[in-house]
């Protein structure tokens, strides 16, 4: 009787001893860079004592590695941009869906995947960039007109090899079918004034030089190179008001399938969808938070409000191979 109550004891306490080092630490595959997670980390721990470890690398190294790790796996969760990776990611099949009532609460539906694979957690609007020397904002309106013939020879733009690029045309295409988008992507080719760029810091310098004067980039670069050259002879133009809306995409985080910490991972992406989280996590980048409640930085501000696009980001990720084939075939390198 003495031996098994001591066994009993023993056993409770290795369970309970497990259970404690499991909601300890949580740990993040993170595809953005240290100083844009770091801080969110930093405070969470500050606040619960529970230790976040985190590494980096481009995003499909680390889904082939939470792949490859399969039931032995070491990361709980990965964080992502573009709902066109997030989307990948969960057709991998390595997330495993969930969702609170804190989280519904906190971040609308349509910055969050329908199945519960991942939620948004920031948002970057990818909008139009113009010269301030060069063109009148009367002569702006919608994405769609940069492809009219006021634009032959104005227009930059960035490689259709970036996801963000993919992402704003899979939304074109569900939003005015692929006929429609492809003349759109065709005129868009058309009116470039040179090849297209590696980067949207680029695309914005090439405007400020005059080498075009329209283009479309996210808004944090916008902000990035503001901040070095506050002369910048570029502004930012929200199009689509009456319309559809501004396209927005997201950076977002997932539970992967095989976590060894589920229930700190939930507790931690809960957190980061709450007021603080938000405030660090967005403000870090120039982004916007996903949850609409919290406001974006003074600076973020200064740059206007706008309606974003309604549809679900995830149309991101459901027509990006349609999106990519589309955009090679209009010779949008
Ligand atoms: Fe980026």
């Amino acid at each position: 009787m003495k031996a098994s109550k001591a066994l009993l004891a023993a056993l409770t306490l290795t369970v309970l001893g497990s259970g404690a080092q499991a909601a300890d630490e949580v740990v993040v595959y993170s595809s953005r860079i240290d100083e844009l997670i770091k801080p969110v980390f930093d405070a969470y721990t500050a606040k619960t004592g529970v230790k976040v470890k985190f590494i980096t690398d481009k995003e499909a190294p680390l889904m082939q590695r939470i792949k490859a790790e399969g039931q032995n796996a070491t990361a709980d969760l990965l964080l992502t941009v573009d709902a066109g990776n997030l989307w990948q990611a969960e057709q991998m099949g390595i997330l495993q869906p969930f969702t609170t009532a804190l989280i519904d609460a906190n971040i609308p539906a349509q910055y969050r995947s329908s199945t519960h694979a991942w939620t948004g957690l920031s948002l970057r609007a990818r909008t139009i960039a113009y010269s301030t020397d060069r063109v009148k904002t009367e002569e702006l309106s919608t994405y769609e007109a940069l492809a009219d013939k006021n634009w032959e020879g104005r227009l930059c733009l960035r490689t259709a090899k970036k996801v963000y690029n993919q992402s704003l045309t899979a939304t074109l295409i569900e939003t005015h079918g692929a006929e429609a988008a492809e003349k759109i992507l065709k005129g868009w080719v058309n009116n470039l004034s040179t090849d297209v760029f590696s980067d949207d810091i680029a695309v914005l310098e090439a405007i400020n030089a005059g080498q075009c004067d329209v283009g479309i980039v996210n808004t944090y670069y916008y902000g990035r190179l503001h901040k070095q050259n506050p002369k910048l002879a570029v502004k930012l133009f929200w199009p689509n008001q009456n319309d559809r809306g501004v396209h927005v995409n997201l950076s977002g985080i997932g539970l992967t399938k095989y976590a060894p910490h589920p229930e700190a991972a939930k507790a931690l992406v809960e957190w980061m969808t709450g007021t603080e989280a938000q405030t660090i996590f967005s403000g870090i980048n120039q982004e916007f938070p996903a949850n609409p409640a919290v406001s974006p930085s003074e600076e973020v501000s200064s740059w206007g409000s706008f309606k974003p696009d309604a549809l679900p980001v995830e149309v991101a990720g459901k027509r990006q191979a349609e999106a990519i084939r589309m955009m090679d075939r209009v010779g949008w390198n």
